[in-house]
């Protein structure tokens, strides 16, 4: 049994079937659907209902492969973002972010951004989104923060909670513009998060400016 509670909703996995989604966000609904039996089986379904309406349109082009469209946002990614010395999957790490890791986690550049939580960015070659992993150390506190766009947060490894609930590995998670949280790591362990930022966050705490790394975003 899944203990994933956190879904990308229907519009996010209908757009992901019709591969309109932005790069970013098809990396992390991708990812999402490595650790859920539920999305992947409504995708597929989503699929057939499309192959369906393709089959009574008279259309013959009837695709099938749902995952093939994924390939191509990726492909769409510049090859020199990639080289072929990536290692198998990180633990139980979504293929997608083991390719975009292009290592292990200890080979990643990880930047320091408060007592308790390192970043390390992943090249996607686009700007609008900021993709990166983000390490909260066990029991560590984020600062509080709102948001100037959209954030996608997909929990790869361990847990972390907010005001509202507790997130756990594939829990997929988006806050809106305007919303503020302050994700805290679970006691028991490292928590490790992929992340596709729209714009920089905003620090609700008045001391804020202390935290500079927090403002920026670093599309690459
Ligand atoms: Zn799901």
């Amino acid at each position: 049994m899944s203990k994933i509670k956190y879904h990308p909703d229907t519009m996010t996995l209908i757009e992901f079937s019709a591969g309109v989604l932005p790069p970013a966000v098809a990396i992390c609904v991708a990812a999402h659907v490595h650790y859920c039996d539920q999305c992947r089986n409504e995708l597929l379904r989503l699929d057939q209902v499309a192959s369906q309406l393709m089959k009574s349109s008279g259309s013959t082009e009837i695709s099938v492969d749902l995952f093939k469209r994924v390939e191509e946002a990726i492909d769409k990614i510049p090859e020199d973002t990639f080289n072929e010395t990536f290692s198998p999957a990180e633990g139980n790490f979504p293929p997608i972010v083991s390719k975009l890791m292009q290592g292990n986690l200890q080979s990643q550049s990880w930047k320091k951004m408060s007592s308790s939580v390192e970043k390390a960015t992943l090249k996607t070659g686009q700007s609008e989104y900021e993709v990166a992993l983000h390490k909260i150390c066990a029991g560590g506190k984020t600062p509080k923060h709102g948001h100037g766009g959209k954030e996608y947060t997909v929990v790869l490894k361990g847990s972390f909670s907010d005001e509202m609930s507790v997130y756990s590995e594939g829990d997929f998670l988006l806050r809106e513009d305007g919303e503020e949280h302050q994700p805290t790591g679970a006691q028991n362990g490292e928590c490790i998060c992929l992340s596709a930022l729209q714009a920089p966050i905003k620090l609700s705490n008045p001391f804020g400016f202390l935290m500079k790394p927090w403002l920026r975003i670093n599309p690459i």
